[in-house]
């Protein structure tokens, strides 16, 4: 479904990817991990095309993608969440998650009453009791949840969650997990970005492995763990 080809980004001279392959299929769970400035957001930016690409291709469901601007992206089906989350600050939880419903009912046409699909959304993910507050009012998590939701108001065919975890405690990482997991069971493929290991562990079917803009590893769970190159990417020497 998604196919990324000799992708390369150069910030100035800086190359903060370089030559990356990847292939992912419909319904896949992956997990894409490597160390802070590894590239992780970069790629995601030049999927989603909120970066333009320096080189190579991106392409899905069989179309060239490389230079479509994102909003036609998400209409292909290609959603994401962004590492910081990004709600409109002057709207309630409702209100955030009724933008991407609206455009998608604009352009994708699925028929349903936009209210009763928000809040089926906010249902979804345990929100509905926040559906008026505005994101200041909301707590970590919820902010994390808001922007999935988000997401998935698009309901797109691709994933893509940055960092959704990051700053969340025991119990509320597992709510997330088990978020991510029912959303992967309904079919949507999705990239986990995530430095939370046993979470990324436990959601993968593959991962993939950044270092300094390159993929090196891509595999099973506990192959890609146990590789040498990895491991000394993580643990030093
Ligand atoms: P990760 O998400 O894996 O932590 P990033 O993709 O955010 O890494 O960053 C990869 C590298 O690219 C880092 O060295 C970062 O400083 C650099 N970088 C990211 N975005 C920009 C940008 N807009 N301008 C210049 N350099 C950037
Ligand atoms: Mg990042």
């Amino acid at each position: 479904m998604l196919v990324v080809k000799n992708l390369t980004k150069r910030f100035g001279g800086f190359t903060a990817l370089e030559s990356i392959n990847i292939s992912i299929g419909a319904g896949e769970r992956i997990g894409l991990i490597g160390p802070n400035g590894s590239g992780k957001s970069t790629l995601v930016n030049c999927i989603s095309g909120v970066l333009p690409v320096s080189d190579g291709s991106v392409h899905f469901d069989g179309d060239n993608i490389t230079h479509l601007p994102p909003h036609r992206r998400t209409q292909l089906g290609i959603g994401r969440t962004f590492q910081i989350p990004k709600p409109f600050e002057s709207m309630s939880t409702l209100q955030n998650v009724c933008i991407p419903l609206e455009y998608a009912a604009r352009y994708g046409n699925h028929g349903e009453a936009l209210p009763d699909r928000a809040q089926q959304i906010l249902a979804d993910l345990d929100l509905r009791s926040k559906a008026d507050l505005l994101p200041e009012g909301l707590t970590q998590i919820d902010l994390r949840k808001l922007e999935l939701a988000r997401a998935i108001a698009i309901r797109p065919k691709l994933l893509i969650a940055d960092e959704v975890m990051a700053g969340l405690a025991g119990a509320e990482i597992d709510e997330v997990l088990g978020l991510l997991q029912r959303l992967g069971k309904s079919g949507i493929a999705i990239i986990m970005i995530e430095h939370i290991m046993h979470a990324v562990m436990e959601f993968s079917e593959r991962m993939i492995v950044l270092n300094t803009g390159k993929v090196i590893a891509d595999g099973a769970p506990d192959d890609v763990i146990n590789d040498a190159i990895v491991e000394q990417v993580y643990l030093g020497e």
